[in-house]
């Protein structure tokens, strides 16, 4: 007999999040849907009250039973704000959730990251977010906004890098490793979804990002796609995956990485 599992998904109530929800509710699971709007729980991840709230009404709603954390829920705008939705608004509510987490038979969680994750970003940024100093990476967010010139275009790919490290850096502590908890992102290049539908609405637009960010392998996704690694990597099966970060990008990483990825060590 097949057990439901409880899955908690920020970002539920659009594009990935939502399709990962649907997903899972037509699996026979039980989903426990975050969001700003539209949601079981309805929470403004970007505050350091927000999501406490959030953790708190969501174990309350999951009677003290989760089995898995997908977090989706996240902003592209070159704002200070994306670094509190899509760091502190991972970090600290999946931690908050940790003990609840803790007691499932199965416990796993996945976040968004994304192919951002290797392109440009400020190391400052990333080091301020990986310190868990949010109100200096907020500050150095603002000045990279403030001294325009493009160096705000980091903000969103700094996220990513430090949300793809902070998986690493905690996945074989022993709250995670020996707790039995798999924790790992996915790193999509582009997904039809809201965030990015507004970037190509004119044939034009779409033949820029496809030079911008090639993916040979049948091009954009939807967001189905991203799901169905989602759902494998918080699935009971996934027993041995640990602080990767799996690109679901159409080949893109491997444009940009190349062939070899081993010579960090002889
Ligand atoms: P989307 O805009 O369709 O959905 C994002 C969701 O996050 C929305 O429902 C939104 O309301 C929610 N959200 C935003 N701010 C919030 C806040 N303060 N509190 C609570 N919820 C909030 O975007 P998507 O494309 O589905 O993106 C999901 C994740 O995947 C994001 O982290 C994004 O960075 C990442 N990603 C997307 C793409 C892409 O091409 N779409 C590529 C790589 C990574």
């Amino acid at each position: 007999m097949r057990m439901t599992r409880t899955y908690i998904i920020t970002g539920s109530a659009s594009g990935i999040g939502e399709a990962t929800a649907q997903k899972l509710k037509s699996l026979g699971q039980k989903v426990i849907g975050v969001d700003i709007h539209k949601a079981d729980v309805v929470a403004d991840l970007s505050t350091h009250q927000g999501r406490i709230d959030a953790a708190k009404k969501t174990i309350e709603l999951s009677k003290n039973s989760i089995d898995a954390v997908i977090a989706c829920a996240g902003l592209a705008y070159p704002t200070a704000a994306t670094v509190q939705v899509n760091y502190f608004g991972v970090t600290e509510f999946v931690t908050e959730l940790l003990p609840t987490l803790t007691q499932s038979k199965t416990p796993r969680v996945v976040i968004t990251s994304s192919v951002a994750s290797i392109m440009p970003n400020s190391t400052e940024l990333v080091d301020a977010m990986l310190a868990n100093d949010e109100a200096k990476a907020v500050e150095i967010a603002q000045a990279l906004v403030d001294a325009g010139g493009g160096g705000e275009q980091l903000i969103y790919g700094s996220t990513k890098r430090a949300i793809s490290r902070w998986i690493r850096q905690q996945c074989l502590k022993p709250q995670w490793a020996a707790a039995g908890i798999p924790i790992n992102a996915v790193g999509p290049a582009i997904v039809k979804t809201p965030m990015v539908d507004q970037l190509i609405k004119t044939a034009e637009e779409r033949d820029g990002l496809s030079k911008l960010v090639p993916m040979p392998l049948n091009g954009f996704m939807e967001p189905e796609t991203v799901a169905s690694l989602l759902i494998w990597l918080t699935g009971v099966n996934n027993t041995h995956v640990t602080g990767q970060t799996i690109y679901i990008d159409g080949g893109f990483e491997r444009i940009v990485r190349g062939e070899d990825v081993w010579s960090w060590h002889q």
